[in-house]
């Protein structure tokens, strides 16, 4: 199981921690994964279409409180940690959840880490507490064993086969009437979609990586310049909801045409 279905099973469970670590190269990415599927409403976290998952996407959740260091030692000022502190007793102004992101922190002094202390231990109801750093060296030993640490390695990005990259590229460049022709041969096999389903969301997790490292995937470039980050992300929830509603044995013809659409919306704008 991979870290974002360990997220989306914590949520599910009900069990998202309340103070989380992500360490490693990844770790942003995962950061954002996470906040938004803190503050999502819609069913199968992060949904990707909920009001909030939108606002995610697009950098202006008002309850996703992203923090970046500060000056030259990339610290996190002891004043400006307080104020954080006593931010996070106001409630959330729409989601459910207000998620605090210590983006960068593998630098934050000791005096500004005691001064978390006591919030991560008991923090206020619905609030959530995520620390990003490369690595956590620096880190107290009585921050990180009041959190939830998960390692977000950067492994070799793999190739996409061509059969996916095929389908991603016609649901970026070409009509919404190719995409569903060359779908609909999936649909007559339930095993086959959600086969399919899955090795799509892998391709795009991949495409999603080579945009975030910005160096040269040629073979991928006409389909990577025309995406956003957002923009795949958004398609990868589009995927889950798609293999959820073959699950749960609706109309699969339906399903795939539906999916066809929203796919072509979020790609091939
Ligand atoms: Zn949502």
């Amino acid at each position: 199981m991979d870290l974002f279905e360990r997220i989306r099973l914590l949520s599910e469970t009900n069990s998202l921690p309340h103070a989380v670590i992500f360490e490693g190269e990844r770790a942003k990415e995962f950061s954002e994964f996470f906040a938004k599927t803190a503050v999502c409403e819609g069913e199968n976290k992060p949904c990707g279409v909920c009001r909030h998952c939108i606002k995610a996407q697009k950098g202006v959740h008002p309850d996703i409180i992203n923090l970046e260091p500060e000056g030259k030692t990339k610290n996190y000022k002891v004043d400006f940690v307080r104020n954080i502190k006593s931010d996070s007793y106001v409630l959330p102004n729409e989601a459910d959840a207000k998620v605090y992101i210590f983006n960068d922190a593998e630098n934050i002094s000791t005096v500004s880490q005691n001064a978390l202390l006591k919030v991560l231990e008991e923090p206020p109801k619905s609030v959530v507490f995520v620390i990003n750093c490369k690595e956590k060296t620096n880190l107290l030993d009585t921050v990180i064993s009041r959190a939830t640490v998960f390692i977000c390695e950067d492994e070799e990005l793999e190739k996409i086969s061509e059969e996916t990259f095929n389908i991603i590229k016609t649901a970026v460049l070409q009509s919404e009437y190719d995409l569903l022709s060359l779908l609909h041969s999936y649909s007559s096999d339930k095993q086959e979609l959600l086969r399919i389903c899955d090795e799509l969301v892998f391709s795009l997790r991949l495409l999603y990586r080579a945009k975030v490292k910005e160096s040269d995937f040629e073979e991928y470039s006409e389909v990577l310049d025309k995406l956003t980050l957002n923009r795949i992300l958004n398609a990868i929830d589009i995927l889950t909801n798609t293999k959820k509603d073959i699950m749960q044995n609706k109309a699969v013809k339906i399903v795939v045409a539906r999916t066809c659409i929203k796919l072509k919306n979020t790609l091939g704008r």
